[in-house]
């Protein structure tokens, strides 16, 4: 894919927000309270939810939000989860996959902007996956980390640690708007301007011995 965007694509409205979040039914009910804050908001703002099309946990609950408030969603789910019975049946449009991996790229390529909600291995492998691609330039699309009840503090604190020790650029912490405001997150979204990629590689070593 290329690393160069047009004029064009730079200015394109949102559609589509694609949502990555937990799939656990056992979370803290703050956790569900934000989820369906965002499934409104979502669909009040005219936009489709893109997701990962399976009717469990905090993800089921934001698709359910999305829906009762008017909105459109489109599911996409492995076959796996089929089989298993997992899959929405009320989605709009429910796209089957033959795994996780042509799943995630097709939960990329159909969002213009994505979010995502507290969750466990599944989401934070996405939202790296997510963040990684914004690093490479492979897109230059808004993501933002809904940060209910400061979940993430852990994640951006590893982040501000690979800064520290040189790993990761500061220009990193662009790639992502933190807020826990579900109004704060839709205002990014709407006014997203997309920023100039740097590289991700260093041009220097730093010299043995300096900290
Ligand atoms: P987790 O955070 O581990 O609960 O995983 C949730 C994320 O991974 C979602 O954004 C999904 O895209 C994917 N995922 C993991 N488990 C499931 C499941 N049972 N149904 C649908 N998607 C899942």
């Amino acid at each position: 894919m290329q690393a160069v965007y047009s004029a064009a694509a730079m200015t394109n409205p949102i559609h589509a927000v694609t949502l990555y979040c937990s799939s656990s039914i056992a979370i803290d009910n703050t956790y569900f309270d934000a989820g369906r804050a965002l499934g409104n908001a979502i669909a009040s703002s005219g936009w489709k939810l893109v997701y990962g099309g399976n009717s469990v946990g905090l993800m089921g609950a934001v698709a359910d939000a999305v829906r009762q408030a008017g909105g459109k969603v489109i599911g996409v789910t492995p076959q796996l989860f089929i089989d298993k019975g997992l899959d929405d049946k009320n989605c709009d449009e429910l796209i089957v996959t033959s795994g996780m991996r042509e799943r995630k790229a097709l939960m990329e390529e159909r969002g213009d902007a994505f979010i995502a909600l507290p969750g466990g291995l599944g989401t934070l492998e996405e939202v790296f996956e997510i963040i990684v691609g914004k690093q490479l330039a492979y897109h230059n699309k808004p993501i933002v980390l809904l940060n209910t009840r400061n979940y993430f503090a852990p994640f951006l604190e590893m982040i501000e640690r690979g800064i520290e020790h040189r790993f990761i650029k500061p220009h990193a912490r662009q790639y992502c708007f933190v807020t826990a405001d579900v109004e704060a997150a839709i205002g990014y979204l709407r006014n997203y301007k997309p920023p100039v990629l740097a590289d991700k590689w260093f041009s220097s070593r730093v010299p043995s011995g300096v900290e």
